[in-house]
């Protein structure tokens, strides 16, 4: 019998890493943010003036990336230590998620990072959550969730979690910038973003976190 999980796959800004996070925290299971492996490989392809479209040398750095989550108690990530250097505040910027959408189309580079996203999967239980976890990463999960929001909301959502970061934003820009990284992420041929099969596919546009959570764990429990 395989470790009980949940994979849960969405474009950016749909909460699903906040939904994550919460839900690792309820079961008391290790916690996978993919995402945050292709923007670390992708700020460490920067540091090595390495083109973010170099497959053979992105795929390379990849297999070696020398990169420690270091986590609480409740698996929570407090910092991000690439190469002895803590990046954990240039990680979340929306350039680096920008970024690590250009090196995450190639086969290459999915192929080298395949092993340490599976390593996160023990017999406590696992919450990951990114693109490609019900598709490619954990085929076999028992419970695979696809969570959307409408761009606008998504935009939205950034413009007021930068705002009471105390940083300026411009809505139009944001849209934009995540209209054409859905578009990356959606259409590459390698792994785009898409509901599993067996996924089921919530739209969080008109709920709230907490709506979304219930709904999410009276299915779980359903399945596992
Ligand atoms: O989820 P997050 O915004 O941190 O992901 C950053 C980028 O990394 C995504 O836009 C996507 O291109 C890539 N990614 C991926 N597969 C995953 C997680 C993230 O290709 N499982």
């Amino acid at each position: 019998l395989s470790a009980p999980m949940i994979a849960i796959d969405g474009p950016s800004g749909s909460g699903k890493g906040t939904l994550a996070k919460r839900l690792a925290k309820r079961f008391g299971w290790q916690l996978l943010d993919s995402g945050a492996i292709y923007r670390v490989l992708a700020l460490a392809a920067i540091h090595h003036n390495i083109a973010l479209d170099d497959e053979e040398a992105l795929a390379a750095l990849a297999t070696n990336l020398d990169v420690v989550f270091e986590t609480r108690e409740d698996s929570e990530v407090v910092s991000v230590i690439l190469e002895g250097e803590d990046v954990s505040g240039t990680l979340r910027t929306e350039e680096t998620g920008a970024a690590a959408s250009k090196v995450a189309p190639f086969p290459k580079v999915r192929a080298a990072l395949l092993q340490r996203q599976r390593a996160f999967r023990t017999a406590q239980g696992l919450i990951a959550d990114g693109r490609d976890m019900g598709t490619v990463v954990f085929p076999d999960a028992p419970v695979k969730i696809f969570l959307t929001a409408s761009a606008e909301e998504r935009a939205r959502r950034r413009v007021s979690q930068l705002q009471s970061a105390g940083q300026s934003a411009n809505i139009a820009q944001i849209l934009a910038d995540i209209q054409a990284r859905d578009d990356r992420d959606m259409n590459r041929s390698v792994a785009p973003l898409r509901p599993a099969v067996d996924a089921l596919e919530l739209d969080s546009t008109e709920f709230s976190l907490d709506d979304v959570e219930a709904q999410v764990v009276a299915y779980a429990q359903s399945k596992l």
